[in-house]
């Protein structure tokens, strides 16, 4: 079997051996002990993840884009007004599912590569009123990180509900639901919490469950977040049949997680991201993204003059790493490479050798070393 790469796109991320074994164990029945016990646990410790105290976790069979679709269609009810704050591509598809189903919405949106400024939330809120405001916090197609503690404090003095995409930041970036006001945080299984693609994830506080109990009811039947309920609480209960491999995978990672503790994990996560700059700078290369905005989950590389995207990814890829292209506006232009999860410091070492073993064999003219060097001074403090 030929070895596997190093799986470096913004989510999936790598999968460590734990959670593919627990993926690995046998199919069981989705109302028996073994889902009670670990689809329970997996919600416990979701809401330890995302700080939430009271919160309502869900966990169900699909992917980013369905949280986003069930966060919007329990929280906003018919004559609500949605202001979508977007700094890019996943800003851009919040709009998109507001336009799908009908959900009158305005988008606040800024230049890619920075995000939408708090003072410029708070003087909209400050014009008009809104229900509910939904934000990204790491846009991965420009790896801009949005202020959501800053914006959460406008949301709330507005009186409007808060709902953040945490797709490419739950589990790497802080989140404190509680402490900052936060209504909902969706997010999916593949990125920041290490599990294998195939999984919704969303906590709602009492305030957004509430709003979804005041809904006679929602434009959907699968994505009713009150017909998940009761098997979010008791998993004998039956609605559909959960993925309870996915499951069993997921509450291995979430066990992970709590084993690194979240404040170690959020620093390992910076660590890392100052690291694997510090060695592709020193390559030459640069970044799209606003260097006030950098997300610590994913990096937005600018090439040196004269290497061609397509090139070097492929020739990356035979040296062992997979990285991913850019996104629309920025296709061709950069290439975008994954951080998070349970990534180790080798294995940054380890992309960053394999970086300037491309370059070397597209001809650039590189010092051997000078990047993991670089980059092992950043990790060793
Ligand atoms: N939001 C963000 C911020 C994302 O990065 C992604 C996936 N890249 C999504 C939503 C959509 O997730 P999925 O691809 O799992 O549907």
């Amino acid at each position: 079997m030929a070895q596997e790469k190093l799986l470096l796109i913004p989510g999936p991320s790598p999968v460590v051996p734990r959670i593919l074994d627990a993926l690995a164990r046998a199919t069981v029945s989705h109302v028996g002990p073994e889902m009670v016990r670990e689809l329970r646990g997996a919600c416990e410790n979701l809401k330890k993840i995302v700080f939430s105290a009271k919160g309502e976790p869900f966990v169900v069979a699909g992917a980013g884009t369905l949280s986003m679709e069930m966060a919007l269609l329990n929280v906003v009810g018919p004559g609500d007004r949605v202001l979508v704050v977007s700094q890019g591509y996943f800003g851009q598809r919040m709009g998109q599912i507001c336009e799908a189903f009908g959900l009158p919405h305005d988008v606040l949106e800024c230049e890619w590569g920075k995000a939408v400024l708090p003072e410029e939330l708070a003087s909209r809120l400050a014009e008009q009123p809104y229900e509910v405001v939904v934000c990204t916090h790491v846009d991965t197609a420009t790896g801009a990180s949005a202020p959501v503690e800053a914006y959460a404090r406008a949301v709330r003095k507005a009186g409007a509900l808060f709902v953040v995409d945490g797709v490419c930041a739950t589990g790497g970036i802080a989140e404190r639901m509680d402490d900052w006001a936060i209504d909902v945080v969706l997010t999916a299984a593949q990125k920041c919490l290490g599990t294998p693609p195939g999984l919704s994830v969303l906590v709602l506080s009492e305030r957004a469950m509430e709003k979804r109990r005041s809904l006679p009811s929602v434009p959907a039947y699968y994505a009713d977040l009150l017909r998940w309920l009761p098997v979010m609480h008791d998993p004998t209960k039956y609605f559909s049949t959960p993925c309870v491999n996915e499951i069993r995978a997921f509450y291995e990672g979430t066990r992970i997680i709590m084993e690194e503790g979240l404040e170690a994990r959020f620093a390992r996560h910076d660590l890392f991201a100052r690291a694997m700059r510090t060695g592709l700078a020193a390559l030459g290369f640069g970044f799209f993204t606003d260097p006030n905005f950098l997300a610590s989950t994913l990096s937005v590389v600018t090439y040196p003059e004269g290497v061609d995207d397509k090139a070097f990814r492929s020739a990356l890829y035979e040296n062992g790493v997979v990285v991913a292209g850019g996104l629309a506006q920025t296709a061709g232009q950069v290439f975008r490479m994954g951080h998070m999860g349970n990534l180790a410091a080798d294995e940054v070492l380890f992309a960053l050798a394999a970086v300037e073993k491309t370059l070397i064999a597209l001809g650039r003219n590189v010092k051997a070393h000078a990047s993991s060097g670089a980059a092992r001074e950043v990790l060793s403090g």
